[in-house]
């Protein structure tokens, strides 16, 4: 598959802070690829970019060959879903939902037939004249993600479409996202500061930080292999460990980083008096005492002090793990090939 959207050294300064610093990304078509960062890294900024919303002080914006530099948003074949939804409440749905094909001359009847597809791949042909203050945040959604298709888009912009949304509609709604955005192979940038709705919706994550892209990768890879502190921080509850304390824990470290990651599930724990089968390969057994104990559902976290270090340690709640409790003195059992060598930032 040939790149189909192409940033190029994409730049963007307000005042004296640069807000997006020589951004490269390729996109291919129909790939979803997901932009994950905290909060005022540049991610908005990058996809009003691409929309034509913000100008840029450098580089260029490609799609399908074509420079969209020239071209303002009515004409970038860009469609945009916001966090707010941004609908108009003087229109009734199906009027929101032919808005932009108005603008563009359609006739009635072409409008009509599209619309009607629209309701019906949203499921919401029930609410066709209803207006927006009468439906429910997932609704609206659905409706702003209906008008943003129905020009036939050639990129698909969702700016936190799902943030303002409780935990249930979210994530029923990222399903449909997802099912629909690969029925109409939509070549789309989705931007979000959740790990676990970038892990579960992408072909591929980046990773931004300051105006960066800093690691980009399929979600696996960015799960398994994150190549710094901030990544391996930010794609979930990686411990990260200074080199003295990899010294301390696993006595003695061959390589010159001087910062390590283990995932909580690559630690795991014994009970006194328990075997300790699981032992070999060159796994190290420390001891250590029960800081705090938190059940996730399936998994318990434990946070355990050993030697002055807290370690995040994930468990499968099987039932074993009933009988810990804080201060309960266990066994670590650490696992060297698990542990990861990580960069330093900006390198
Ligand atoms: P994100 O979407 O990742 O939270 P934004 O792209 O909205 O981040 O913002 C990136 C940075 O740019 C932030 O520091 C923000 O305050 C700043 N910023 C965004 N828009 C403007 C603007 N119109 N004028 C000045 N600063 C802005
Ligand atoms: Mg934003």
């Amino acid at each position: 598959m040939k790149d189909y959207l192409q940033l190029q050294g994409v730049r963007k300064m307000f005042g004296n802070s640069c807000v997006l610093d020589d951004v490269d990304l390729e996109i291919r078509e129909g790939e979803l690829v997901t932009l994950l960062g905290p909060s005022g890294c540049g991610k908005s900024t990058l996809l009003r970019c691409i929309a034509g919303l913000t100008e840029l002080d450098g580089g260029r914006i490609v799609l399908e060959n074509k420079d969209l530099a020239k071209l303002p948003p009515r004409n970038r074949e860009v469609g945009m879903v916001f966090q707010s939804y941004a609908l108009f409440p003087n229109l009734s749905v199906s009027q929101n939902i032919e808005y932009g094909m108005k603008m563009r001359g359609l006739s009635k009847a072409a409008r009509r037939n599209r619309c009607e597809e629209l309701l019906a791949m949203v499921d919401l042909e029930a609410k066709r004249d209803d207006y927006p203050q009468s439906l429910s945040g997932g609704q609206q959604q659905r409706v702003a993600l209906a008008r943003s298709l129905a020009v036939q888009p050639k990129v698909l912009l969702l700016d936190e479409p799902l943030s303002a949304l409780d935990a249930k509609i979210r994530k029923n709604l990222r399903t449909e996202i997802r099912d629909i955005q690969k029925r109409l192979n939509m070549t789309t940038v989705f931007v979000t500061h959740d790990q676990e709705e970038a892990l579960i919706l992408s072909d591929r994550i980046c990773i931004m930080n300051g105006g960066r892209i800093v690691q980009d990768g399929s979600p696996e890879g960015l799960y398994t292999s994150p190549r710094t502190e901030f990544v391996a921080r930010f794609m979930g509850s990686y411990n990260v460990l200074t080199r003295s304390e990899v010294m301390a824990l696993f006595r003695g470290v061959e390589s010159a980083s001087e910062s390590f990651a283990i995932r909580p599930e690559a630690v795991s724990l014994l009970l006194e008096g328990e075997g300790s089968l699981d032992v070999a390969d060159g796994k190290v057994l420390v001891s250590g005492t029960i800081h705090s104990v938190s059940v996730l559902g399936n998994i318990i976290r434990y946070t355990v002090n050993t030697a002055g270090i807290l370690l995040t340690v994930d468990s499968l709640n099987d039932g074993r793990f009933l009988r810990i409790g804080e201060q309960d003195k266990i066994t670590l059992v650490l696992d060297p090939s698990q542990l990861l060598h990580l960069e330093r930032e900006g390198a």
